[in-house]
């Protein structure tokens, strides 16, 4: 009998390209098909042929809650009861912007949008209003959205996809944006030295998550600071995927480097279409209706979306939240880098905050150039293994993995059970 799932794969590629709305939701990489999900409940999906999984994908980031959290639903409902968009102020927006100023010092003022991509895209515009200036830099295998100017070396899908750097972007567009290796400090050195006064911004993943997990080496990003302040660039710290996900304080907390811009997305929306930029007030009042930059949204600071961020980022604030996370998530790829090591299996991995990597190598990658040593067709069988037992890690070697405040010790549990099984057959 044909599943379920099977049949609404073949009818979508009809009317979908490749029958996903976003590329990495494909399992081009992995092989296969890419499943449906019917609902999720906590650290729970079910496919449409009813299957459950243990979710370490979270929507790709979002759902640090966990999936249908009861205090995100019913403000989510509240909010929907009184009108799902005005297009004009709300209460709710101030609250939430007045919020994340005071979660994150570097932001003195912020703007909302509906994706993380129009965040990258705007922050860029931003800094090239601000200074003047064209040229920005950024690292192979970070990835900021697919903006033209950004879509160049980039990770994510871009990259387990073959085209890093995408077709349709004109060479003009790109023209202005260096790229450089991910903790490279000479590169950056050198670049400054050669291009500095023609840099308006320098973008970066603080803690790389779209090419795996890599976490900045010792300097990097101070390194980064000091550059730009010294040459007057504006510093861009795309806390997207890591904003309230690596910790209450994001990257930059944990670094402590203040950036002059940063971007934000997936955790502040709790799973609706919500992002955000701020940063400095001299550089945001550059914004229209202020300055000369122009930057716009119909359904921005939505107010259903807003709803939905507020109820999340106030159960983030409970005490020992992230300590809880952490040692969560650290108790995952612990276990099974424990298990794999028994079995004599190449694997390592790491995890900051609800976040992790799993590696098959011996060593944690540092590079770019290191992730792509990772052994690919093992990742892809343990994905599928695991799949199989009912674990559902991201349909690529290339992407971080996450944990939600909803996996408990049973969870982790059977995770592991799972991952002892696949790697006794290995
Ligand atoms: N920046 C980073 C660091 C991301 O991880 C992502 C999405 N994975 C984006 C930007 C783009 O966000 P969105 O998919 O909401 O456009």
């Amino acid at each position: 009998m044909t599943s379920r799932n099977h049949q609404l794969f073949e009818l979508s590629q009809k009317y979908i390209p490749g029958g996903v709305n976003s590329p990495v939701r494909a399992f081009k990489s992995v092989g296969g098909e890419p499943i449906f999900f019917q609902r999720g409940q906590g650290a729970y999906v079910w496919d449409v042929d009813g299957k459950a999984y243990i979710d370490y994908v979270g929507s790709w980031g979002p759902l640090i809650l966990g999936h249908a959290q009861t205090e995100v639903i019913n403000a989510v409902q509240t909010a929907a009861q009184n009108g799902l968009t005005f297009g004009a102020p709300t209460e709710a927006e101030l609250k939430i912007a007045e919020l994340i100023c005071q979660l994150i010092p570097s932001i003195e003022q912020v703007r909302l949008v509906s994706s993380g991509t129009e965040a990258g895209m705007s922050a860029i515009r931003l800094a090239r209003g601000y200074t003047g200036r064209s040229h920005i830099i950024k690292f192979e295998g970070c990835y900021h959205g697919h903006d033209d100017a950004l879509l160049v070396k980039a990770g994510s899908g871009a990259l387990t996809f073959g085209h890093p750097s995408s077709a349709g972007v004109p060479a003009e567009t790109v023209g202005h944006t260096i790229v450089l290796d991910y903790n490279d400090r000479a590169g950056l050195e050198k670049t400054f030295v050669e291009h500095g006064d023609k840099i308006a911004a320098v973008i970066v993943e603080p803690i790389a998550g779209n090419m795996n997990l890599i976490m900045p080496e010792s300097g990097f990003l101070a390194t980064l600071r000091e550059l730009c302040t010294q040459h007057g660039s504006v510093l861009i710290f795309d806390e997207v995927m890591t904003g309230f996900r690596v910790g209450l304080s994001c990257a930059q907390g944990l670094y402590q480097i203040k950036p002059d811009l940063t971007t934000l997305g997936k955790v502040i929306g709790g799973g609706m279409p919500m992002a955000a930029f701020g940063g400095r007030r001299d550089i945001m009042q550059c914004l229209a209706p202020l300055g000369p930059v122009y930057q716009a949204g119909t359904l921005s600071g939505n107010p259903v979306a807003v709803a939905a961020g507020l109820a999340t980022l106030k159960q983030v604030q409970a005490v020992g939240f992230y300590e809880r996370l952490a040692s969560k998530t650290q108790q995952l790829t612990e276990g099974i880098v424990a298990i794999a090591k028994k079995q004599g299996v190449a694997f390592c991995a790491q995890s900051v905050g609800g976040m992790f990597g799993l590696y098959f190598r011996e060593k944690i990658p540092a590079s770019f150039s290191e992730v792509m040593e990772c052994d690919k067709d093992a990742f892809n069988r343990f994905f599928h293994a695991m799949l199989n037992e009912g674990v559902y890690f991201a349909p690529s070697a290339f992407e971080a993995g996450f944990v939600s405040s909803a996996h408990g010790d049973m969870e982790i549990d059977k995770t592991l059970v799972a991952a002892e099984k696949v790697f006794d057959t290995w």
